[in-house]
C-alpha cells in the first residue's frame, strides 16, 4: 500500500509515455453454459495508458460494463489475464483482490451510490476510512476544488443536484490516488450540460493530476475529450481511435449499428 498520497508533479510527458496502467490478455467472459452462453467479452486485448483518458463505447450489450468490471477487479473472468500495473490480479485470492480493489482501483457508476445519510465530505473519505488510512489535507483541498465541491461539503445527497452528487462519486473515487479510475456511464443520468461538465472534469484528472481514467459513454462529443477511444461490439475490440474527433466517433459507431 501506498503511505504518501502526495500528488505526483504535473507530468508534461506525451501521451502513452507514462507505461501501462491496465492490460488484458485474451479476455474471456461467458455467462450461462451449453446453447444458452453468452460471451460478453470474446478475447480481448488491451493495454491501457498511464495518465491517459480512454473511452470504451459500443452498442447496449457490446460487453463495455463487463470489461470495466473485469479490469476493475469486480467480476472474474472465464479466461485470461488482467494486470493492474505490475500485479495480476486474476491470479490473486479474495482477500488480495478486496485490498486491490480498495487501494488501487477507483469505480464511478451511472447511479451515484452515495451513501444519503453521510454528507459529501464524508462521502468522498469513505474509502479512506474503510481503508484506515490518513487523509492527505492538501489531496483532499485539491480534489474539491477540482471538482467545484468546496461549499457543498456540509451538505447530504439529497441536497445535492445530480451534476454534484455525480461530482462527489468522483470525489470519493479520486481520493484514494487509484491506479485507475473507471467510470462506467457517468453522466447517464445527467443532462448534457452537466454531463459534458463532468467529463471535463475527468479531463483534467487526467491533463493535471496524472490519473489514468476509463470512461464508458455513448456520447461521442464526451468521447472526443478523450485520449483513446475502444469500440467494442459482440463482446471483440473493434476498433481503437487515437485522439478521437466527435464527427469520426459518430462515423465508427453508426457502422456498429448503435
Ligand atoms: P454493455 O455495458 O455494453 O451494455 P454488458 O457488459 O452489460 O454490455 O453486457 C454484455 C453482454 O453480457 C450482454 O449480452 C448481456 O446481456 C450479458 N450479460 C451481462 N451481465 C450478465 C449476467 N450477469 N448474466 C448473464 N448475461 C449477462
Ligand atoms: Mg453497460
Amino acid at each position: 500500500m501506498r503511505t504518501s498520497l502526495a500528488p505526483e508533479p504535473p507530468a508534461p510527458a506525451p501521451a502513452g509515455s507514462r507505461g501501462v496502467a491496465v492490460r488484458a490478455l485474451g479476455l474471456v467472459k461467458a455467462y450461462g453454459s451449453g446453447s444458452t452462453t453468452v460471451r460478453a467479452l470474446d478475447g480481448i486485448s488491451v493495454a491501457i495508458g498511464r495518465g491517459q483518458l480512454t473511452a470504451v463505447m459500443g452498442p447496449s450489450g457490446s460487453g463495455k460494463s463487463t470489461l470495466m468490471h473485469c479490469l476493475a477487479g469486480l467480476d472474474t473472468v472465464t479466461e485470461g489475464q488482467v494486470f493492474l500495473g505490475h500485479q495480476e490480479i486474476t491470479a490473486l485470492g479474495d482477500r488480495e483482490l478486496t485490498r486491490v480493489r480498495r487501494d488501487q482501483v477507483g469505480f464511478v457508476f451511472q447511479a451515484f451510490n452515495l451513501l444519503p445519510t453521510l454528507t459529501a465530505e464524508q462521502n468522498i473519505l469513505l474509502p479512506l476510512e474503510l481503508a484506515g488510512r490518513r487523509v492527505d489535507p492538501a489531496w483532499f483541498e485539491e480534489c474539491v476544488g477540482s471538482l467545484g465541491l468546496g461549499d457543498r461539503l456540509t451538505h447530504r445527497p439529497s441536497e445535492l443536484s445530480g451534476g454534484q452528487q455525480q461530482r462527489v462519486a468522483i470525489g470519493r473515487a479520486l481520493i484514494t490516488r487509484p491506479e485507475v479510475v473507471f467510470a462506467d456511464e457517468p453522466t447517464g443520468a445527467l443532462d448534457s450540460r452537466t454531463g459534458h461538465q463532468l467529463l471535463a472534469l475527468l479531463r483534467r484528472a487526467s491533463t493535471e493530476l496524472s490519473q489514468t481514467v476509463v470512461l464508458v459513454t455513448h456520447d461521442p462529443v464526451a468521447a472526443g475529450y478523450a485520449d483513446r477511444a475502444l469500440l467494442l461490439s459482440d463482446g471483440r475490440l473493434v476498433d481503437d481511435l487515437d485522439r478521437p474527433d466527435a464527427a469520426a466517433l459518430l462515423g465508427a459507431l453508426q457502422r456498429l449499428g448503435d
